[in-house]
């Protein structure tokens, strides 16, 4: 497998067409994050509901390919989960790319399981992590309502 191969039709469309893409002045959450070393850029913005499900979600910024695509998936992935289902779907995309031996897709992930080519280009999963290092912050952190990290460091403690 080549690079060129991870950018299959439903990653490009999705880097061309981010869904959910945009400001959200009422969201609960705004999580920056970036990946200096590909030069991707990502602030999620995420709503809760009373009844802790995700209510909206959507992001902003700029990044690679993998990075918007990543991202776009997500938040349709994670629209109107509860929360509890959002962070299991987190840790099993994120498993998907890091774990050691790669694990079975979770099938929830759908789409998403395109991007696991990544694990064999590993610069290059940060780029697909990076929103999701964002919904952790929103989904462990009540109260850090605006957090920025840097995937420079070491990935954040959610
Ligand atoms: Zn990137």
């Amino acid at each position: 497998m080549d690079l060129e191969e991870l950018y299959q039709d439903v990653i490009l469309d999705h880097s061309r067409r981010p869904r959910n893409f945009g400001e959200m002045p009422d969201a609960d959450f705004h999580i920056h994050g970036d990946n200096p070393m590909c030069g991707d850029e990502v602030t999620l913005h995420v709503k809760f509901s009373a009844a802790d499900l995700v209510e909206k979600v959507g992001f902003t910024g700029n990044g690679c390919s993998i990075c918007m695509s990543s991202a776009s998936m997500l938040t349709q992935k994670i629209k109107r989960r509860p929360r509890a289902e959002a962070a299991e779907l987190s840790r099993a995309f994120q498993d998907l790319l890091t774990a050691p031996s790669e694990p079975e897709p979770d099938k929830r992930l759908g789409d998403l399981t395109l991007l696991r080519g990544v694990r064999k280009f590993p610069q290059r999963v940060k780029c697909a992590t990076l929103a999701w290092h964002a919904l952790d912050q929103a989904l462990a952190k009540p109260t850090a309502k605006e957090t920025n990290f840097s995937e420079e460091t070491d990935p954040p403690a959610p």
